[in-house]
């Protein structure tokens, strides 16, 4: 029935497929077999297997079981969903947050619940794919914005002046390049426009910021940015998303955010392991000292060899290549010196911009990073880059 469609994908090198990846200490995977170094998750700060959020989750699912049973407004909440509210809401210095079950779902539930008709959403046109569906389940009008082009926003909301409300959505950390997003400048206008301002921190939270909390506090905005989104399953190392804001900001999602009404609630045990998290977070500061190490360590060396990163100013760093069958090259001959990385190819991208999207974490060791540097010197010496 679909067959035509799935090959013209793989003759246009765009078909995806799943590999089963097997993880025991971290950065060290096995994939068919082989014994592999992965760079590109996002478990930023390798708290996934952390002992503290694996004990955390057992002990909770000792005593609550596992699966909540119903979303959270019918019988799903449980005291672990809302410590860990509370949790977030101190962490990130807000008055009040609410878990979402992904950041996906968060996206698609918060954008659509804050602007609907007679309002407008001002969006990056490189925000996350979440975003964009978020936009597109509102009823508001969509304005798109260029990349970080804070003249061209100015721009679009001189057009929409008059409308009730005005929501500027933007990735903090941009996924899929590593730069972050110009959010004084975001929150200057938005305040001059009288706007409101939403950030998704799926890639910020636990990287950016002195104490790891994210754009904000990256930034020093604290108290200007309305809606702070962010994700548990990055470098939190657990599962599940929230969305960080003042009292009654979240007594409107409760009420009108669909994501969150109509699913079933996060089990106690994710809970509890996010819990752990943070705890983790902040009493080991080492762990994000690490990976900003790590990180420039791996930027300055693939910098050395004349690769191309585009504007990564964090972990995440893309080796652009503009091919989608060269990246899927590019990633294979990776994948044969050791080094397991995903070719990041459209509609994920624009069309014409594939990349090798690497990630560096606090997991890797120095050698490990040596050693991703040295496949990338071979390619290049290869011709390959
Ligand atoms: C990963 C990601 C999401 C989605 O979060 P999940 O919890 O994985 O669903 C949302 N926004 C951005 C920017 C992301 O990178």
């Amino acid at each position: 029935m679909f067959e035509l469609e799935l090959s013209q994908l793989e003759h246009q090198q765009l078909a995806r497929h799943l590999i089963v990846v097997d993880s025991t200490d971290g950065p060290h995977i096995t994939v068919n077999g082989r014994s592999m170094l992965l760079m590109c998750s996002n478990d930023y700060l390798g708290l996934s297997y952390h002992s503290a959020l694996r004990l955390a989750a057992q002990q909770s699912m000792e005593n609550c079981g596992f699966g909540s049973g119903a979303s959270r407004l019918v019988s799903g909440t449980s005291a672990l969903h809302q410590e860990l509210e509370k949790k977030i809401a101190r962490f990130k210095g807000t008055e009040a947050a609410l878990l979402f079950n992904s950041g996906y779902a968060a996206n698609t539930g918060i954008i659509p619940a804050i602007a609907s008709t007679g309002d407008v959403v001002l969006s990056d046109c490189l925000n996350h794919a979440s975003i964009v569906d978020g936009c597109r389940l509102s009823k508001a009008e969509i304005l798109v914005y260029r990349h970080k082009d804070l003249e061209h926003l100015e721009t679009l909301m001189h057009t929409c002046i008059h409308a009730r409300r005005k929501l500027i959505v933007t990735d903090g950390v941009f996924s899929m390049d590593g730069d972050i997003a110009p959010l004084p400048g975001i929150v200057s206008l938005a305040e001059k426009y009288n706007a409101i301002v939403m950030v998704d921190d799926a890639h910020s939270t636990g990287v950016l910021g002195r104490t790891g909390k994210g754009s904000v506090e990256h930034f020093g905005l604290s108290g200007r940015v309305s809606i702070q989104m962010g994700t548990l399953g990055k470098a939190l190392g657990s599962f599940g998303a929230y969305a960080a804001g003042s009292k009654d900001l979240i007594d409107f999602l409760i009420n009108h955010a669909r994501s969150f009404i109509y699913s079933t609630a996060l089990p106690s045990s994710v809970c509890a392991a996010s819990l752990a998290a943070i705890d983790v977070l902040e009493q080991e500061p080492e762990r994000r000292e690490k990976l900003w190490k790590n990180r420039s360590h791996f930027l300055t060396g693939l910098n050395a060899f004349g690769i191309n990163t585009g504007d990564s100013e964090t972990p995440i760093v893309p080796v652009h290549v503009g091919d989608s069958g060269q990246a899927l090259k590019l990633a294979e001959k990776l994948f044969t010196y050791g080094i397991y990385v995903t070719a990041i190819r459209p509609p994920t991208v624009p069309v014409g911009s594939a990349r090798i999207r690497t990630t560096v974490t606090a997991a890797h060791s120095w050698e490990d990073i040596d050693l991703a540097l040295d496949a990338f010197k071979r390619l290049r010496s290869e011709g390959y880059l």
